[in-house]
């Protein structure tokens, strides 16, 4: 298992490299771009707080949410997988599986399917601050992993003794909206550049989807997971209410609402 995600990790980063450093300019007009956040869009959990559960109620103290709003999600994800695998064994395997019996959000696989299907000029990512582990075993777990041309998101590794080892995508401190360790609007235009996609959906939910979705351009759809903390970061407080500079917002509340109001 360790080496079959290794290999599947060095494998969708080549497959990656290939695919960018093929698409001229030219060949990729008139594609598009679905990008995805995961957790609560396609995951239906927090991934980092339901790996969180696995510690016994004992350990999840008032001191270590605190790390959140202190040190951020990194730190917070990392002291969780280090107390896992050192005081109660529990290793990346074991991580891997509780993961993979998360659910979705309804109706979002079936989503990414006929976004992704056999007619569609459509290239799938995921734009993600959980890790490219408890992403990509997720995915799997659910049969669209191949569907998807990338994951943007904070690597992870295994090391010798089996702890899952989560790091930051970058540090950064150009972005004041977005975490240190990854700005989503900046990946988002990177693969606007690389593909010179016509237009872009991006789909999310949080307030770390904020800079992603201002990124979006006049053509660009926003889909905005309605009565999550974006749509109210976007609805409420008429005076300070964020201005987007996309043309186009969708307001959704599982995978079916979306696919009926998208363009096809
Ligand atoms: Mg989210
Ligand atoms: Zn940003």
């Amino acid at each position: 298992m360790l080496r079959e995600f290794l290999l599947k990790m060095a494998g969708s980063a080549l497959g990656q490299w290939r695919s960018m450093r093929s698409m001229s300019k030219g060949q990729a007009r008139g594609r598009e771009m679905a990008a995805f956040d995961f957790d609560m869009t396609i995951l239906d959990r927090d991934s980092d707080m339901a790996v969180g559960q696995l510690l016994p109620s004992t350990e999840r103290t008032a001191e270590l949410f605190d790390l959140i709003p202190k040190c951020g999600w990194i730190a917070f994800i990392q002291h969780v997988l280090q107390m896992l695998h050192q005081k109660y064994g529990i290793d990346a395997v074991a991580v891997g599986r509780h993961i993979r019996s998360l659910p979705p959000v309804p109706g979002i696989l079936r989503l990414i399917r006929q976004l992704a299907g056999h007619h569609s000029n459509m290239d799938l990512f995921i734009v993600s601050d959980s890790n490219c582990f408890f992403i990509s075993e997720w995915l799997e777990a659910h049969g669209v992993d191949h569907l998807f041309a990338g994951i943007y998101a904070n690597p992870a590794s295994i090391a010798a003794d089996g702890q899952l080892i989560v790091s930051p995508y970058e540090e950064q401190n150009r972005c004041e909206l977005c975490p240190v360790n990854l700005c989503k609007g900046r990946i988002l235009d990177e693969l606007i550049s690389m593909g010179n996609y016509k237009r872009v959906l991006y789909i999310g939910d949080g307030s770390n989807d904020l800079c992603a979705v201002q990124h979006l351009r006049a053509n660009d759809i926003a889909c905005i997971r309605r009565g999550y903390e974006l749509h109210k970061k976007l609805t409420e407080n008429v005076h300070h209410r964020p201005q987007l500079s996309c043309g186009h917002i969708v307001t959704w509340r599982n995978g079916h609402d979306l696919y009926e109001q998208l363009p096809k």
